[in-house]
């Protein structure tokens, strides 16, 4: 077997070592058009923020160590120009010497990646504006950062535009983000990414929601004045443009692989293009939604190393099917931390699907134990069956173990049932003996069984006037005086059996709490007294979710 692979970084690596495990006697053939294999592609935002320090670190395995330990053929500075299918072979460009030769194969696997997207008022490449993929792009942006900037924009506030504005902070570089859309982290929910908006303000970001650039004018030291829609001019020294990628497909097209409608080549479960001679995996492929089977790209460094693996299983001779992804993702935001998998509520909107949701914010760990730290998990779920189909999780400690968790309920199949029952480990330094999942399961779950009937904030601000109905604020006269829903009244939960002659009977009522457990336990109080009732979900901090601020500040 002579197995070639396109590409050296997560997938194509993935590959090649997976492939020398399963045959000790194949040809393997590494080609990488840059100087380095294997490098930490996930890790360049924290070298340039200073946590990382040493650049060594980020080559997690040299050429070097490859051709040892995996007895591979690794050539760097290889650019791949042609796949010519009918002789199986591939043209290479070593761009070291400027020599072109031709390597054929049995099996080609393509993992050229992404192309970081580049907008069109960008027009021609100026040494102020940069874009992040690998090692080289990092160089430059970080001798920029030394070079005495004091003031950089960051364009896009994806995650990796938030990795990058929160390194530039950390190396005292007065930031702002601009972004299309009116929220920042644009894969989750809008509501969810408030706190984040927040923490980035209280860090001294500016923010700047619902704008563009749309031309970009140079100035005396390479410094840059960029035109917003909004007429708004901002001078700066740096801009890491961070819009997104697209596909690295060019080969593949030119050898008349099958590509997908936004440019991904198209495979199929073993990970095989339009030509079974021909696997691709990572960042370039278009694969499939693991809850819908519809045809998505998801650029992240698990599907693209699982591919990877399985692309190698396929080729020597192993069963194999790639299960699809579901999108879990996760970014740390200063303090902050942010996760989602699977679907989100706008995008089941989008695909007109029914769901139900949950809104909680429980502590990470017990609320005794020094150092709790809040976090807020939406739980979207399908009724009446209860299946899990997505979850966000937004915070501070303890984000991650939660999403992982919400991530194999997903993959598994599970239902807010099943989350009801899940024995999870617990001491009170991790957690609690209800864990924040159970939490979710109880809710939706009660939800389900209709002995916790809810209202959502969004449905309650969507109601017109005269549907309102009656708003019961069961916090203490402390927490209601700090601030409250417009029109709401306070009778705190443990005077509520003593005052209910003061609840209308007549009218339908919302009762509400902080994070609603105390106005769940009114609604089940008010329930028995015969009114009509529902708890208002996630309470008053999920009301403050909503509350956005998109002002420009
Ligand atoms: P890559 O790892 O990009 O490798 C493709 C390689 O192919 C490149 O080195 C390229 O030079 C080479 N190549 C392309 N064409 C040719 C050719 N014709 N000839 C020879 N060589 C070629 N994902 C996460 O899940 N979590 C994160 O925290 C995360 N953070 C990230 C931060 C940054 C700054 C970046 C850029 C990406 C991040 N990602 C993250 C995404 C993740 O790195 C990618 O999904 C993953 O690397 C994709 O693997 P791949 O093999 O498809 O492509």
């Amino acid at each position: 077997m002579k197995l070639l692979i396109v590409g050296g970084v997560a997938g194509g690596a993935s590959a090649a070592a997976r492939a020398r495990r399963l045959d000790e006697s194949a040809e393997i053939i590494l080609f990488e058009r840059g100087p380095d294999v294997s490098f930490a592609n996930c890790g360049l935002p924290y070298y340039l923020g200073g946590e990382i320090t040493d650049r060594q670190k980020l080559l997690i395995v040299t050429p070097e160590r490859m051709k040892e330990r995996y007895r591979l053929d690794v050539r760097t500075r290889s650019q791949v120009e042609a796949i010519d299918r009918q002789r199986r072979c591939i043209k290479v460009k070593n761009l070291t010497n400027g020599s072109t030769y031709e390597e054929t194969y049995d099996r080609l696997i393509l993992s050229t990646g992404a192309v970081p997207a580049k907008p069109e008022w960008l027009g021609t490449e100026h040494p102020a504006i940069q874009t992040l993929r690998n090692l080289e792009d990092t160089d430059r942006i970080k001798h920029r950062m030394n070079s005495g900037v004091r003031h950089a924009v960051v364009i896009g506030a994806g995650f990796i535009g938030l990795e990058m504005a929160e390194a530039l902070v950390h190396q005292k570089i007065q930031t702002t983000v601009i972004e299309l859309q009116d929220q920042v982290l644009p894969p989750l929910d809008k509501e969810m990414t408030q706190p984040i908006t927040n923490s980035l303000r209280k860090h001294g970001i500016r923010v700047l929601l619902n704008h563009s650039v749309v031309r970009f004018n140079s100035l005396p030291n390479n410094a840059v004045e960029l035109e917003l829609q909004s007429g708004e001019r901002l001078q700066t020294e740096l801009v890491i443009l961070s819009i997104g990628v697209r596909p690295e497909n060019q080969l593949a097209q030119q050898a008349g692989l099958e590509l997908g409608s936004r440019g991904g080549i198209k495979v199929n479960r073993q990970q095989q293009t339009s030509d079974p001679h021909i696997y691709a995996v990572g960042d370039a492929v278009e694969t499939f939604d693991a809850l819908t089977g519809d045809a998505t790209q998801v650029p992240l460094a698990g599907p693209a190393n699982r591919q990877g693996r399985l692309a190698a299983d396929h080729i020597f001779g192993k069963a194999c099917a790639f299960r699809g992804v579901q999108g879990t993702s996760i970014v740390r935001v200063f303090e902050m931390t942010a996760g989602l998998t699977g679907a989100t509520e706008k995008m089941l909107q989008r695909r007109k699907q029914s769901y139900q949701k949950a809104y909680l914010h429980p502590a990470h760990h017990a609320g005794y134990f020094p150092g709790a730290e809040g976090m807020t998990i939406k739980l979207l779920y399908e009724a009446p069956s209860g299946k899990v189909l997505g979850a966000e999780v937004v915070g501070g400690a303890g984000v991650d173990k939660r999403i992982d968790v919400l991530s194999v309920a997903l993959q598994a199949g599970m239902t807010v049932f099943d989350l009801e029952e899940m024995e999870l480990a617990y001491a009170p330094p991790y957690g609690s003996a209800k864990d924040p999942v159970n939490m979710a399961g109880f809710i939706a779950a009660g939800a389900l069984r209709g002995n916790h009937p809810q209202i959502h904030v969004s449905d309650l601000m969507d109601l017109p006037a005269d549907k309102q109905p009656s708003l019961l604020d069961v916090r203490t006269r402390e927490e209601f005086n700090q601030g409250h829903l417009p029109r709401a009244t306070n009778i705190p939960l443990d005077e509520l059996r003593q005052r209910l002659a003061e609840v209308p009977v007549s009218q339908p009522i919302v009762a509400y709490c902080q994070v609603g457990m105390r106005g769940y336990l009114a609604t089940r109080i008010l329930m028995q007294a015969g009114h009509s009732v529902k708890n208002l979900s996630g309470g008053y901090r999920t009301y403050q979710l909503y509350q956005v601020d998109n002002e420009v500040k």
